[in-house]
């Protein structure tokens, strides 16, 4: 008998994990992969998500990793440039990019150094019930009893699935993503958009940087065909001076892609079970918030609910309150991802972009928007509304 079960050791079930083993419960984590085990991911990871992992003792090793701090940003549309950084977060202004076979072993094995019991290559195929409650998970090594089973077990959930979790909010998929690693780029984080797409360049582990091409959902078909092809034109045409440098350098392993990027809220909880990270809710990725947003809600699940798990009927009021809070800090960035990821949108960006390009103020207010630091009220003062509609020059 465990006090919780979680189902997924990544972004959002390790920590989860970790958070509920240092305050002293018994924890099984489970996860179907064999780790390390790598995962469709361009790597950043916002301010926000780098201020969580000092503060829980991991920022450190993260660094030792080799992984560059990435403090200077350049965001291009068409003929407008900004660059900066945001001002920062509990003192650290750096962003991470760190490869997936060094976070993800790097958190679980902070959750099995705080005492959680780490199973890989497990895989949940049922849950256990008792009445209407989820008392624990069916794996194909045997069954195993908690008094709170966390899915953390990404987009495809199989605990949302078994639950019936209801989808809250849904929209359809804006973009597909394609991406590979070079050796020879050097670059800051980079973001580029035009005419046909979006273009980002991540330095990473090893000197590499990762080199992202999305364009909109509605060619995913006929990009499919040939993505190669397709990510090549997408960084010829929409960042051609990064193009150049691609050219010189030499690509390191393959092509990866997606276009299944959905858009969703799940509910997030019911008795016995709560959903963290992907599981409960996807956005599209080119806004870079799915890592910081799940130890976010690893963090808040651990202090909703920690106090209460030997109480069946306070655990399931904290576990509400839990969804209710997770909801709403999410809710702002969701409906900005969604304009973001829409191409029609582009003339309002470059209007944003060259408004905020027209101070150091504002630049540094539009990366902490960005990161996540502020919010867009905080961003979308009176003033940058008027410099926004201001007439620009022929
Ligand atoms: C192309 C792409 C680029 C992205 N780029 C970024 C980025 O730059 N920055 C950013 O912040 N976010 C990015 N994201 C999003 C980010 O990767 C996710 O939000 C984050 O990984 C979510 O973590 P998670 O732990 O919730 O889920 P996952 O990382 O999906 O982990 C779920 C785990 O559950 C396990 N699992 C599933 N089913 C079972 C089962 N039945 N039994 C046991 N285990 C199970 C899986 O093996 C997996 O290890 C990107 C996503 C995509 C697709």
């Amino acid at each position: 008998m465990y006090d919780v079960v979680v189902v997924g050791a990544r972004c959002a079930g390790a920590p989860t994990a970790m958070l509920l083993a240092r305050q002293g419960h018994r924890v099984l984590l489970l996860d179907r992969s064999a780790f390390p085990a790598d995962k469709l991911s361009t790597l950043y990871i916002q301010q926000p998500g780098v201020a969580r992992l000092a503060r829980w003792g991991l920022l450190g090793a993260l660094r030792a990793s080799g992984c560059p701090p990435l403090d200077h940003v350049v965001y291009e549309l068409g003929d407008v440039r900004v660059e900066g950084c945001c001002s920062g977060i509990d003192g650290i202004r750096a962003a991470y990019a760190p490869r997936r076979s060094v976070l993800d072993p790097l958190l679980a094995g902070a959750a099995a150094d705080a005492g959680a019991e780490f199973r890989d290559d497990c895989r949940v195929t049922g849950l256990l019930w008792e009445d209407d409650r989820v008392v624990g998970v069916r794996t194909d090594r045997g069954e195993e009893r908690a008094a709170l089973v966390v899915g953390a077990d990404g987009m495809r959930s199989t605990v949302a699935r078994l639950t019936g979790a209801p989808t809250t909010t849904s929209h359809p998929p804006l973009t597909c993503a394609y991406y590979a690693f070079w050796n020879g780029p050097k670059t800051h984080f980079e973001m580029y958009e035009g005419d046909t797409g979006w273009v980002s360049a991540v330095p990473t582990n090893d000197g590499a940087v990762l080199i992202a091409a999305y364009c909109p959902q509605q060619r995913f078909d006929e990009v499919r065909h040939d993505a190669r092809a397709a990510y090549l034109d997408n960084v010829r045409t929409n960042a051609p001076r990064l193009y150049e440098q691609m050219e010189r350098g030499r690509q390191i392993g393959g092509l990866h892609g997606t276009g299944d990027q959905q858009n969703f809220f799940r509910r997030a909880h019911g008795p016995g079970w709560a959903l963290v990270g992907d599981a409960g809710h996807h956005k599209d990725s080119l806004t870079a918030r799915g890592i910081a947003d799940a130890f976010m809600q690893a963090d808040l699940l651990a202090e909703t609910v920690g106090e209460h798990l030997g109480d069946r009927t306070r655990l399931d009021a904290a576990l509400a309150d839990y969804d209710r809070e997770r909801e709403q800090r999410l809710m702002e960035n969701y409906q900005a991802t969604l304009l973001v990821a829409q191409a029609e949108a582009r003339d309002k960006r470059r209007a944003l972009l060259r408004a905020v390009g027209s101070s150091p103020e504002l630049t540094t207010r539009y990366f902490d928007a960005v990161a996540g630091i502020v919010s867009l009220r905080e961003l979308y003062t009176p003033d940058l509304m008027a410099l926004m509609s201001a007439p620009t020059a022929p």
